[in-house]
């Protein structure tokens, strides 16, 4: 009823324009067709001269970038004139990023009633979108940065066959089905000690964007357990931002140390304390490893520590002694020459380059010479049992229960849950 109230208005208002040109009752029950385009330019005309028109768009047109292709190819593609395509790279800092396209990236643009560009967007990066814009004739460029929406999500899997298999099952992702194992690698392996009906539970961050999931995260906490036996790891960064994986009393999963100083590296010869002497030619215990090497190769400290000597030392050559706390040091030996910068009292990273492997010293090829102490006492390098790093504070470990309360409680009611299928399951098979 009431469209129908406007619209007989709206007729009327254009019969009154039409003043004379037909008897207006005429005119709202026989439109013409040219009675409706001069009224149609006439309106037009009067809107015009009060507000300027805005300008008619065509829809967005999404264009996959090509092998090969530029976006001065992509505008000539598209009748857009060079010059322009050379004008939006000038635009702004990130406008810059078009000189560097990459085949399956997307531009979306639109054009005016004129025909040349009006608008151009462009994602940079997971939350950046280039917009360009024609602004009073003047193509202006913004960059709209959107904020990712970090969810919980929550995966559990019993093993069949393997874990790969129960993770795809589950819905765990190959990358963080890698990572579980990784964090349980120094408890449990995976290719000798998994059984059937071990079970694990998966607490991890989901990354969604404008309500679409983008990317999965980091596990924030998982547990596997194993034979029956509960493992648990927590992700804790630290105040350097450094992530790593502890057990829920804080304990780390990471050993203190690396076992071996030199990759691809050849022993060639082995700890013995009644060794004879290459060169000496006499029983000398060789209370360390060699590792066959190319001169120059890279050396590096297996553990966090301080440098306690870094020079010359007779048989040894240029060698670097490291502490690493109280109780332990390691020995590098034969080296051409140090890592610039490093001396005495420096403070070294595990797996940092310290030195380059030599012939310094009595040797007769170039080798690294390595040896590991333990309160004073050489022990073999390759059977030591390594420490694990060091433990998170009872305070650490408080704080991030209390900041990951969430995750805490998701995993425990799923891991529940699960332990009551699987005892149930159990039960059933055994009643015949
Ligand atoms: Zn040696």
């Amino acid at each position: 009823m009431l469209a129908a109230i406007v619209g007989h208005e709206s007729i009327a208002t254009r019969s009154s324009a039409l003043s004379g040109a037909a008897p207006a009752d005429v005119a709202a029950a026989f439109p013409t067709p040219a009675s409706d385009l001069a009224l149609d330019a006439q309106l037009q005309a009067q809107a015009t001269a009060e507000t300027p028109a805005a300008p008619s768009l065509t829809d967005w047109k999404a264009l996959t970038v090509e092998s090969g292709q530029t976006l001065s190819t992509i505008f000539e593609a598209e009748g857009l004139p060079h010059s322009e395509s050379l004008q939006l790279l000038t635009l702004s800092q990130d406008a810059r990023q078009l000189r560097n396209l990459r085949p399956g990236e997307v531009i979306r643009l639109r054009r005016n009633a004129e025909g040349s560009l009006e608008e151009l967007s462009y994602e940079l990066d997971e939350t950046h979108t280039l917009q360009v814009r024609r602004v009073d004739d003047q193509l202006e460029a913004f960059t709209i940065a959107a904020e990712l929406e970090k969810r919980q999500a929550e995966v559990a899997g019993v093993i069949d066959s393997s874990l790969f298999a129960a993770a795809q099952k589950a819905g765990l992702s190959n990358r963080l089905t890698l990572e579980l194992a990784q964090i349980f690698n120094y408890d449990i392996d995976f290719a000798l000690d998994l059984r059937r009906g071990d079970r694990f539970v998966v607490v991890y961050d989901a990354y969604y964007k404008d309500g679409k999931k983008l990317r999965d995260g980091n596990i924030t906490i998982a547990e596997f357990v194993n034979k029956g036996k509960v493992h648990q790891a927590m992700r804790y960064v630290d105040k350097k931002g450094n992530a790593a994986y502890y057990a829920p009393d804080g304990s780390s999963f990471r050993k203190a140390f690396i076992r071996t100083p030199v990759d691809f590296a050849r022993i060639s010869s082995g700890f013995n304390l009644a060794r004879k002497h290459p060169i000496l030619n006499v029983i000398r215990a060789h209370k360390g490893v060699d590792y066959a090497a190319g001169t120059g190769t890279p050396v590096k400290t297996t553990g966090d520590g301080t440098v306690e000597f870094l020079g010359k030392k007779s048989g040894y050559g240029n060698v670097i002694i490291i502490k690493h706390g109280q109780k332990y040091e390691t020995l590098y030996g034969h080296l051409s020459r140090f890592r610039s910068g490093l001396r005495a009292g420096s403070k070294v990273k595990m797996g940092q380059v310290i030195g380059y492997v030599g012939a310094t010293g009595l040797a007769t090829a170039p080798h690294l010479h390595y040896e590991f102490r333990v309160n004073g006492l050489h022990v073999n390098p390759i059977t030591v049992a390594l420490p694990r790093a060091n433990p998170l504070s009872k305070s650490e470990v408080a704080a991030w229960r209390a900041e990951n309360a969430g995750a805490l409680a998701a995993l425990e009611s799923i891991s529940m849950q699960q332990s009551a299928m699987v005892q149930d399951f159990s039960g059933r098979n055994a009643t015949p």
